[in-house]
């Protein structure tokens, strides 16, 4: 199993869903909400080889946190992976876009001056906002857009860049989810849980909970249950030794 997108220290009790995970022989990207957050939750993962700490800085509260960008950059060179950033354009929100991008922008400017990462990115509303982006800055990395939910076009704008796709349970219960991933290419897509954002049932998923991800996709993809799993795992081998 692998949750490339899970916010593990956001759970009631972190700790558990650890180890549960390390049970269960999980391969965690655990992402964080705040630079200042990252060194308490990569504790969390300090005896668990399977679980990996992403230092990000959510758009959703970069108006807030925009000072934590000197943290982020101090942190970056012990860092291999990035998330939770990009843009967020939710009305609620669009009195901050200026701010978003500055943050968003300054990360990726660090990131491409300093070798790129493998990023997991957070697009709502802002596909097209976050894709310029990228494009500006070709050397940060490789980006991988989690939970996308962009136009068709933006997508294939996406796939023309490069982008990875980690997809999880919420996009696959509504159809316009299910017609991105179709169009997306097997070969860089992964498994997430977005937990605790996210419920599965009338449970709050875990990373345990992208094992009935495969079966969804084996639906989607009209493929056996063991290639899209032998699938989904190539895809995020290949994906940690590219960098
Ligand atoms: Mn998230």
């Amino acid at each position: 199993m692998i949750d490339f997108h899970c916010h593990l220290d956001l759970y009631p009790n972190p700790q558990r869903v650890a180890s549960l995970c390390h049970e269960a022989g999980v391969y965690v990207l655990s992402v964080t909400t705040t630079p200042s957050a990252w060194r308490g939750t990569s504790a969390l993962a300090e005896k668990y080889s399977r679980i990996k700490t992403a230092l990000g800085l959510h758009p959703e509260i970069a108006h807030e946190r925009k000072n934590e960008v000197e943290i982020f950059s101090e942190l970056l060179p012990q860092v291999k992976y990035v998330g939770e950033v990009g843009l967020d354009g939710s009305p609620a929100l669009k009195q901050y876009t200026r701010i978003q991008r500055g943050v968003f922008e300054s990360i990726l400017k660090m990131i491409s001056s300093s070798g790129g990462r493998i990023m997991s990115i957070h697009s709502r509303r802002a596909a097209t906002e976050v894709l310029d982006l990228l494009e500006k800055y070709p050397d940060s990395g490789i980006p991988v857009l989690h939970w996308f939910s962009g136009s068709q076009r933006e997508l294939t704008r996406a796939i023309n860049i490069g982008c990875w796709f980690s997809v999880g349970p919420a996009m696959l219960r509504s159809k316009q989810g299910c017609e991105l991933v179709k169009l997306m290419p097997r070969d860089r897509v992964l498994t997430e849980s977005d937990g605790p954002f996210v419920n599965c049932g009338n449970k709050v998923c875990t990373p345990l909970d992208t094992s009935s991800l495969i079966y969804e996709l084996s639906n989607i993809w009209f493929s056996k249950e063991s290639e899209v799993s032998n699938q989904i795992i190539d895809n995020f081998k290949r994906l940690v030794s590219s960098f």
